[in-house]
């Protein structure tokens, strides 16, 4: 190493410093887990930065989260000594696209203040154009094209470029028309969509080449992070964007490529060395995060995919206190639960802390198990990405008042709210205002103000609607001149919002009613209502008070780059984990972007690694008995110990109890589990010993960041 070489370098490896230190020209980074890329391009910024190659607003950084976003920007103000005032252009694709187009709304034809619709917003609008045309909504039905739309958005495709058999695929040929009449009703709503935040931008810097130049000299250097995981849109905007200075750095793991399903191309790898001649390919093989034991059980587990691109992996961290990877057995996922909650417990009594630990579960729903039990126990936790706080019923209608004060042609979120709390405005009404609204290509808002001066309502709906008029032009009046929060708090008020939560008998009315004080709460961190509202729109990957030292719950998905000295990996067993819905949809490619997932949930672990499974679950309602996972039969003996199942009843004794047996026979690794008197003593002792606990819940500091009321089975973080 150089001598005087600042530490951000002076610490790297010679091929991590080659990545650094090539800042001119493409550079693309292919390696396994843990083996430093993200740590490299952090180094690559501090080092363009140090060298005053650019300044900070002259770099274009892509994260896959919000989260990772802003942990890079913390780290880069470590390595450059605090000096990095903001990098504007550091974030996710969306969020940068967000960016460029309230920059040039008007190039789309969009006004700047334009509205992000959510999933729901779109279905419903979508569901709006289809009985428009006439169609039955029934059996064409809006979930359906919205996820059509989408596939077309992640390929960066409009309504005119779409392929003729896509287009013919729905509502009998209609495809194209009702993909271009929801563009312009989206226009109307002065609004967009997730996937028009790439799309719009590409149509503009194609439609715009003067544009583009701006942004072709504005940016000098371009870094990605999670290179395996960008769709073919999110490709198209990255190659018109860094055909300016070429000085493009991508890092990427073809084995950790687990978004196939939502649009992701892994063959990007292939193109970037096509479409940036000379690149230059480095490949790092040393990981530095896990031990030997983790590293050995996730290279051999994703041996077993065909299509790799394929590559070598190594660590010095072999150390023989290390502890093999531990696999658990457990009757049933009330007992995994009860089970894991205690393994937690003994290591914080060692002296672990619960933000070194993390549950990383395949499908939303399992999280609920853990969420009670740890609430039960007192033991804090944390729920990161996935279904979020923020899709709450009663939070999602706050949003909605909120977002029309913002911007009165938010149609959508008006219908949403116009009758809730109950007001009188039946469906006749409600659809009058939109008939009048569409004839006049008005927003709703607008149309009610006329409806009310006219005798076309009758009067009992006439002076509801009158009242909900006159609130939101008063709420309107005041956003410049009341502090944002106290305005939502008003709002909340005066629709008779709150009153209806607190009128409301039912047992979750008081939870509902704390969520959206905390909602407000959550507001004081931004600086006005649009902002907050732009925030929620973007944020998938929320964290509050980051301080809490607390146990983190999240899906495998939104796991993605992270890392923690403890994994526990519950629910490995067939139809779960890997995923039924893979396994139909997918065959031999979805089992494999399933195995990739348990790759990277393997590879989230620097010293323990422990994974689950039971004999029985509960899957939407209804008890299955299951069989474990093939992947823990692709684990590799020599790494692994299969530890006693859960003993939950006389306190989990952890190692020796149980299940009996602490070593499987490899012919049939999982008969010993099923048949020992554990079982049966399980089975016998659940109904007094399991139940119990349930009633408490009180004690544990809960975040709840996520997981909400949304069913995801196949929940996941969003960039
Ligand atoms: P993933 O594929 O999971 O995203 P990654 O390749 O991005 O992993 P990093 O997260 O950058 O890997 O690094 C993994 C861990 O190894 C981090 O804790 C990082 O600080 C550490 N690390 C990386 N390079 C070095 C190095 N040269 N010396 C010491 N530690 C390192
Ligand atoms: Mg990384």
């Amino acid at each position: 190493q150089a001598r005087g070489a600042p530490p951000y370098l002076s610490g790297l490896n010679p091929e991590q410093r080659l990545a650094v230190e090539t800042t001119e020209g493409p550079v693309l980074v292919l390696a396994g887990a843990g083996t430093g890329k993200t740590r490299v391009l952090t180094s690559r910024i501090a080092h363009i930065l140090s060298l005053g190659k650019a300044w900070p607003s002259q770099i274009l950084a892509v994260t896959f989260t919000n989260k990772a976003a802003r942990e890079m920007k913390e780290r880069i103000g470590v390595l450059v000594g605090g000096a990095v005032e903001g990098m504007p252009w550091l974030g996710t694709f969306h969020s940068i696209g967000v960016k460029l187009l309230r920059r040039h709304a008007e190039l789309v034809g969009l006004k700047s203040d334009f509205t992000i619709l959510d999933t729901d917003d779109v279905v419903r609008l979508i569901k709006q154009i289809i009985q428009a045309e006439g169609l039955d909504d029934k059996r064409w039905p809006a979930k359906q094209f919205a996820l059509m739309i989408d596939g077309w958005k992640n390929k960066g495709l409009g309504p005119s470029e779409i392929p003729e058999g896509d287009a013919r695929a729905f509502a009998n040929g209609k495809g194209r028309e009702l993909y271009s009449a929801y563009q312009n009703r989206l226009k109307t709503l002065n609004a967009c969509d997730f996937g028009d935040l790439l799309c719009h931008p590409i149509r503009m810097f194609r439609a715009y080449p003067d544009v583009l130049k701006e942004y072709h000299a504005k940016f000098r250097y371009i870094l990605v992070d999670e290179y395996q995981d960008t769709n073919t849109a999110q490709y198209m905007w990255l190659r018109l964007i860094a055909q300016g200075s070429k000085n493009v750095c991508c890092v990427g793991d073809d084995d950790q490529s687990i978004y196939g399903w939502r649009g992701a191309e892994v063959d990007n790898i292939l193109r970037f060395e096509k479409d940036f001649p000379g690149a230059v390919v480095i490949r790092l093989e040393r990981n530095y995060r896990s031990t030997a034991h983790i590293l050995g059980t996730a290279s051999f587990l994703i041996s077993h995919n065909e299509g790799r691109l394929g590559k070598t992996l190594f660590t010095d961290a072999a150390n023989p206190e290390d502890a093999k990877v531990n696999v658990h057995a457990s009757w049933d996922s009330e007992e995994e639960a009860r089970a894991v909650g205690e393994e937690i417990e003994q290591a914080q009594r060692k002296g672990h802390n619960l933000n070194d630990m993390a549950i990383l579960v395949r499908a939303s729903f399992q999280m609920r198990e853990f969420e009670d039990r740890f609430v039960t126990l007192g033991l804090n936790y944390r729920v990161v990405g996935g279904p979020r706080f923020y899709e709450r019923l009663e939070i999602r209608d706050a949003l909605a008042y909120f977002r029309v004060v913002a911007q009165g042609a938010d149609d959508l979120a008006l219908e949403r709210i116009i009758n809730t709390p109950k007001r009188g405005l039946g469906e006749a009404a409600i659809r009058q205002v939109h008939d009048y609204a569409r004839a006049r290509d008005i927003s709703m808002l607008d149309a009610a103000a006329d409806l009310i001066q006219t005798e076309e309502l009758k009067p009992k709906p006439r002076s509801a609607l009158r009242e909900v008029v006159e609130n939101f032009q008063r709420w309107q009046g005041q956003i410049d001149t009341t502090p944002h929060t106290e305005l939502a708090e008003k709002i909340l008020d005066e629709s008779g919002y709150t009153a209806m939560w607190q009128a409301d008998r039912s047992a979750e009315a008081p939870g509902r009613l704390e969520n959206l004080k905390e909602l407000i709460r959550s507001m004081e961190e931004y600086e006005s209502l649009r902002s907050f509202l732009e925030h929620v729109a973007l944020v998938m990957d929320a964290e509050q008070n980051e301080n809490l030292d607390a146990v983190n719950i999240m899906t495998l998905h939104s796991a993605k780059g992270l890392e923690f000295e403890t994994v526990i990996l519950p629910g490995w067993e067939e139809g779960l984990f890997p995923h039924q819905r893979a396994l139909d949809e997918g065959g031999r490619s979805g089992l494999e972007e399933e195995r990739r997932l348990a790759y990277v949930g393997l590879t989230r672990a620097k010293k323990n690694l422990h994974i689950w499974f039971v004999s029985n679950r509960r899957i939407h309602g209804l008890w299955q008995s299951t069989i474990p996972s093939r992947f823990l039969e692709e684990l590799p003996e020599a790494h692994v110990d299969v530890v006693a199942g859960g003993d939950s009843y006389g306190g989990y004794g952890g190692r020796g109890g149980g299940y009996g047996q602490s070593r499987f026979d490899r012919a049939d690794p999982f008969e010993n589990t099923y048949s020992t008197p554990g079982w049966q003593r399980a089975q016998q002792n659940r109904s007094d010993a399991t139940r119990n606990n349930w009633g408490s819940r009180s004690g544990a500091k809960v975040e709840r960041i996520g997981y909400g009321e949304t069913d995801s089975v196949l929940g996941a973080g969003r960039g």
